[in-house]
């Protein structure tokens, strides 16, 4: 896997570039050692199309609970990994009802 200029690379690349490129995004957890893979198309329907740089900050990891030591990285998929690779799939999207309240007099 070609290695990049990290901080660079991901400012110039967006997620659209990676899922056209067919590729994955690994999000690690640097506190506690966790990895998630993301497939793009499945944050585009969440975000609009940023460029990667900006989307480490935004996850927060599950088993700790942080969310300042997320760091992200590209990756290219290769043949022999289709069965293998754990990847985090997005099933659902739900739309919280929040209500908003104001008080007046009638
Ligand atoms: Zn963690």
């Amino acid at each position: 896997m070609p290695e990049m200029n990290y901080a660079k690379k991901l400012r110039g690349w967006s997620l659209r570039d990676a899922a056209d490129a067919g590729q994955l995004l690994e999000v690690t957890c640097q506190f506690c050692r966790t990895t998630y893979r993301f497939v793009p198309h499945d944050l585009l329907k969440l975000t609009t199309n940023v460029s990667l740089d900006r989307l480490a900050s935004r996850f927060r990891c599950e088993r700790c609970n942080r969310s300042d030591y997320m760091g992200l990285t590209v990756r290219q998929i290769w043949g022999s990994e289709y069965g293998k690779l754990s990847v985090r799939r997005l099933i659902n999207v739900t739309t919280v009802k929040r209500p908003i309240w104001k008080d007046g007099v009638l």
